[in-house]
């Protein structure tokens, strides 16, 4: 998608360690027109599927699903990080090792917010080793709903998510992959 390439270029922050940071405009101040683009990208290369939620992980998913779902015009459910597994009664959980944290965590649904009549289109800001898009599409299938794929912003395909994700027959849609980064050369898409 040419508007968040160019705006990655323009705004994104290499980092030591392989992390963009792009707190201009998706991480922490969030650029809606943006997130508009976006959200109307995912539904055209969503378009024709049965989405009945979109699920993501707090807290950087949140906002882009957000927008997105207006688009969709389906509920937002999103995953919890916690330590204590008993919010509210029965909940789906699974394991998520951070990339920018280098912490194992819980995510949490509670089983109130995905059934197995759900059909599911999962939404995230950062795709790079792909344990949390794993880990939600872990709670999605515990559920027995329908996992119809994942749209990402900002794909680094110098990492291994893509390809475990795409190896495993999830259709994965991102709007800008990343396939070499260095402070030194800047961002290469692909
Ligand atoms: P993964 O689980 O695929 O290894 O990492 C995905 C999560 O880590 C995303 O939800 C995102 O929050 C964070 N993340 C991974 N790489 C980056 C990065 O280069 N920049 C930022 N800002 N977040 C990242």
């Amino acid at each position: 998608m040419k508007a968040l390439k160019e705006r990655i270029i323009k705004d994104g922050i290499i980092r030591e360690g392989n992390v963009l940071k792009v707190d201009s405009f998706l991480n922490h101040q969030l650029d809606i027109e943006l997130f508009e683009k976006m959200g109307e990208e995912f539904k055209r290369r969503f378009e024709g599927e049965k989405i009945t939620k979109i699920l993501t992980i707090e807290a950087s998913g949140i906002a882009i699903a957000s927008i997105a779902a207006r688009y969709f015009k389906v509920p937002v459910v999103f995953a919890k990080k916690t330590q204590t597994k008993n919010i509210a009664g029965d909940v789906y959980t699974s394991k998520v090792e951070s990339f920018t944290h280098g912490k194992v965590y819980d995510i949490i649904v509670s089983k109130q917010f995905l059934t197995e009549k759900d059909s599911v289109l999962i939404i995230d800001d950062f795709l790079a080793n792909g344990k949390a898009l794993i880990g939600l599409a872990e709670l999605v299938k515990e559920s027995g709903a329908t996992l119809v794929g994942a749209g990402i912003a900002i794909e680094k395909g110098f990492q291994v998510g893509g390809k475990l994700i795409r190896e495993s027959g999830i259709r994965l849609e991102s709007l800008a992959i990343i396939d070499e980064m260095s402070v030194e050369g800047g961002v290469v898409f692909r």
